[in-house]
């Protein structure tokens, strides 16, 4: 497998620390709101990164934070007078549900900020004694980029440029930094914030000192891969670097990915542009996997431009292929024969291709739009070979595998049937209140309209059973 690491720049062949395992840590949101659809092109991508590797048979540990401590969080509690933690603790729980209504798997371990200040503490304390960092008068911890000669290799950008480009940007309070790229890991509260005791002052951390902290606890001091979107490249992960390798002396993630924006009239979307639909907005308009769709339409590493039309194609591609997957259940139901045919055996070899295009495609720095091609190629072969005279083992096959192949992408092919499922359920429930009801006529109406969609009811002892016909 060939990634495209930002480190070097270049594909490069995945070898995994430990063979057969990957280790992942992905930047989460920072929780003051709902979550938006350019939030949610990491959670996709990277999901079906890890989906894929779990295809491909590895074990992986999967960690995404919340950060859960953060100006944005405090100025919205001000705003509604409650606590801090009252906000992200709310926007967790909204921001989990849009993951689950995405199809995003949970990580192995959702770390939150607040829970892991001693971590930080401890790294700040190493730092500190070990040079790279250094105390200012009001209490100010600071990260001295100068002790890290490896500073700016992830962004390519030299220590020279960095200063000039840090000088134009004074920030008051600041005074006290030796450089100005040097970056903060503990600041002194203001008034009304959340605040922790520490060594240095009664304070916070800064922003950056969390992932280091809590990918070292959760997965060690060396991981295989750390991901966000790009404008992560520059500083944040950049200075988890700095902190990490400073502190433990060891290279700390060997693969850096970054997901290129989602966009709207070609500009990024943003909270602060106020160019932004959230994930509950769009799924009021579409099923969301319509969102994730069109989301691994494109390669991640593109600027992916977001339009009614785009989503529009993706509704119709995902059709095509829930459509076909249909027709092989009905098919499934009537066919017999355990084996394929001599015929079957060859059409089954064309698909088999198609899933080794596939995985080639996956395979090249995970390029879910070549992917996708070549489940379409594979719809279209079911189409046009699967029919009324197939063997059951054939149309087992085909529904098997565009099933598993649009698994890895996160996309359910089994969905009509839970939806169907569900509506069994809320018409059972219909005409056992209409029996409580005494109203005979429409129970036996309800009863003969899930007749007509195949569910024959069974009246138990433990209450109604049902199956399909
Ligand atoms: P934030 O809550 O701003 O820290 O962002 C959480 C994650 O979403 C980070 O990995 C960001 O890089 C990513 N992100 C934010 N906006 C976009 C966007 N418009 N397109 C792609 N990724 C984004
Ligand atoms: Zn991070």
């Amino acid at each position: 497998m060939k990634i495209f690491n930002t480190l070097s720049r270049t594909k490069e062949e995945f070898v995994p620390l430990t063979p057969g395992e990957v280790k992942m840590y992905v930047c989460g949101p920072t929780v003051y709101n709902f979550i938006h659809i350019g939030n949610a092109r990491p959670m996709i991508v990277f999901d079906t990164v890890r989906r894929y590797f779990e295809y491909k048979g590895y074990h992986v540990n999967y960690v995404s934070n919340f950060t859960d401590v953060d100006d944005k969080i405090i100025k919205k509690a001000i705003e509604e007078g409650v606590d801090a933690d009252t906000i992200s603790r709310r926007y967790i729980e909204e921001c989990k549900k849009d993951m689950a209504a995405m199809n995003v798997k949970p990580a192995t371990v959702h770390p939150q900020a607040t829970q892991e200040i001693c971590g930080m503490l401890d790294m700040i304390r190493t730092l500190i004694d070990k040079g790279h960092a250094y105390v200012a008068k009001d209490g100010t911890v600071y990260f001295r980029t100068a002790s890290f000669r490896e500073y700016g290799k992830l962004s390519h950008k030299n220590m020279d440029e960095l200063q000039s480009g840090f000088r134009e940007l004074k920030v008051t309070g600041e005074e006290d930094k030796e450089s100005p790229s040097d970056f903060v890991l503990w600041k002194p509260k203001k008034e009304g914030e959340p605040f922790w005791e520490s060594p240095w002052c009664e304070g916070r951390p800064g922003w950056h000192i969390e992932c280091s902290v809590m990918s070292k606890k959760y997965l060690g001091e060396q991981i295989d891969i750390h991901a966000g979107g790009e404008d992560l490249i520059f500083p944040h992960h950049e200075n988890e670097i700095a902190q990490s390798e400073s502190a433990n002396d060891k290279t700390f993630a060997r693969y850096w990915m970054h997901n290129g924006f989602l966009n709207i009239d070609n500009k990024k979307m943003s909270k602060s542009l106020g160019n932004f639909f959230t994930v509950r907005e769009i799924g009021e308009k579409y099923d969301l996997q319509v969102l994730r769709f069109f989301m691994l339409s494109a390669h991640y590493r593109s600027p992916l431009n977001f339009s009614a039309e785009l989503m529009e194609s993706s509704k119709n591609g995902l059709e095509r292929i829930l459509t076909a997957v249909d027709r092989l259940r009905d098919l499934e139901n009537t066919a017999s024969g355990d084996t394929l045919t001599e015929k079957e055996l060859e059409q089954q070899s064309a698909a088999r291709e198609l899933v080794a295009k596939y995985e080639a495609a996956m395979d090249d720095d995970f390029n879910t739009a070549d992917a996708i091609s070549a489940v379409f190629e594979l719809v279209k072969l079911s189409n046009s070979t699967a029919g009324a005279e197939s063997s059951r083992a054939y149309v087992e096959y085909l529904k098997s595998t565009i099933g598993q192949l649009c698994d890895v992408l996160g996309i359910i092919t089994e969905r009509r049937e839970e939806n169907l499922d569900a509506e069994v359920e809320k018409l059972i429930a219909e005409r056992q209140q209409a029996r409580r009801d005494k109203n005979f006529a429409l129970a036996d109406e309800i009863r003969q309209r899930l007749l007509d969609m195949g569910i024959v009811l069974e009246d138990t002892r433990e209450g109604v059973k049902w199956k399909r016909a």
